[in-house]
């Protein structure tokens, strides 16, 4: 099986561990393997790709300014030295992007931020407004506030939650090896790079070991739980060496690197968890023009709206029924009940005017939406 090529993607999701981006001797950034990385992502970004950030290094560069010595951070100090490392980090990200003509837009997000669907839909918007601006999202973990029992702590899955959240179609995890290996390559001189991973199976999981380098928090196995995250939603990844100048073009050319690779696409892959998973909260009744235009693939506006009932949040899963009540489909709504209620059959503007913000649009987003029978069979693609 051949996996497909890095031009193909539409949305790139790269994270950058802090091994990579910072010299740990000196304590400083690497700065001219950075402003290579920074040239790779400017090309894919003028080449039309929404490209996304993931970049850790917030604590190891806060550490090196405050010169603390060597060995564990309490989690006080390390969400310390995280305050005085992130302002750095988007200083720089801002900076060698900068330097090809494109914004950067730092989000710190939480393990709530990407858990609680409300909060979910909120990061997601912004992200998306990001993009849209075509910006480049910088994102880390707020280390700062995450407490021990609720932080990702390792970037690789958080960069993961990022790509499905945001249906990306890939992820690149640029890391201190060129992929993933029958067995520790250091250990053993027989160990071969596995190009490609269908599925991941117990025996690849086993593969992964427990290797962990000084800086970072993942090893080989938070990449395969990040790998298993992204590949059941749809988004395709691939760890590949970043130790070299221009990685992505590496990647681009067909340098060794290892894909896990997604039976499904991120939309689809969504909308069926829409369909299958949730408990919806609530009922929209839509008139024969919003039925068609649903049919047709668009989203929900508030226009077609003439009934709503429930009780339900932002973000909720509610069903959409037809004038005769029969149901047209499922999807996640994005305005609560009350909201809803009030700007039901009214335009997109008159409905900002009445909640006094130019909020989302759609009453549901079309990919937030699945169109079909009782439990969602997709037809609106
Ligand atoms: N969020 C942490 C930082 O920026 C890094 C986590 C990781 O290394 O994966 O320092």
């Amino acid at each position: 099986m051949s996996h497909p090529k890095l031009k193909k993607f539409r949305r790139i999701v790269v994270k950058v561990g802090s091994s990579l981006l910072i010299d740990s001797a000196a304590g400083e950034v690497r700065a001219s393997w950075l402003a290579a990385l920074a040239a790779d992502i400017a090309k894919l970004h003028h080449d039309g790709k929404d490209v996304l950030v993931v970049s850790s290094g917030s604590i190891a560069l806060g550490r090196s300014r405050l010169k603390l010595p060597s060995g564990a951070l309490k989690l006080e100090e390390s969400q310390a030295a995280a305050a005085v490392g992130q302002i750095e980090l988007a200083r720089i990200w801002s900076e060698v992007l900068g330097a090809h003509g494109i914004g950067a837009g730092q989000i710190l997000v939480t393990l709530q931020d990407t858990e609680e669907r409300r909060r979910y839909l909120n990061a997601r918007s912004t992200i998306t407004k990001l993009l849209e601006w075509r910006a480049v999202p910088v994102i880390n973990e707020n280390d700062t506030v995450a407490t021990n029992e609720i932080r990702y702590g390792d970037n690789d899955r958080l960069a993961a939650r990022v790509a499905t959240m945001t249906s990306a179609d890939l992820l690149v995890l640029l890391s201190d090896i060129d992929g993933l290996y029958t067995a520790p390559p250091s250990a053993n001189p027989n160990a071969k790079l596995i190009p490609i991973v269908e599925s991941v199976t117990a025996d690849i999981e086993a593969m992964a070991g427990a290797a962990e380098s000084e800086l970072s928090r993942g090893g080989m196995r938070t990449k395969i739980e990040a790998a298993k995250i992204a590949t059941s939603a749809g988004t395709h990844m691939l760890i590949a060496s970043g130790k070299i100048e221009h990685p992505l073009q590496a990647i681009a050319d067909g340098g060794p690197c290892t894909w896990f690779l997604t039976p499904a696409n991120p939309v689809t892959a969504r909308k069926r968890w829409i369909a299958g998973s949730l408990e919806p909260k609530g009922t929209l009744t839509i008139d024969a023009g919003a039925v068609a235009a649903l049919r047709a693939g668009k989203s929900l506006l508030p226009a077609g709206v003439i009934r709503v009932d429930g009780q339900f949040a932002r973000g909720d899963a509610v069903v959409v029924r037809g004038p005769d009540t029969h149901e047209i489909g499922r999807g996640l709504v994005a305005y609560d009940a009350e909201n809803a209620d009030l700007i039901k059959g009214r335009s997109s503007s008159d409905a900002a005017q009445i909640l006094g913000i130019s909020g989302r649009a759609e009453m549901i987003h079309r990919d937030d939406l699945v169109v079909g029978g009782p439990r969602g069979t997709d037809s609106a693609k």
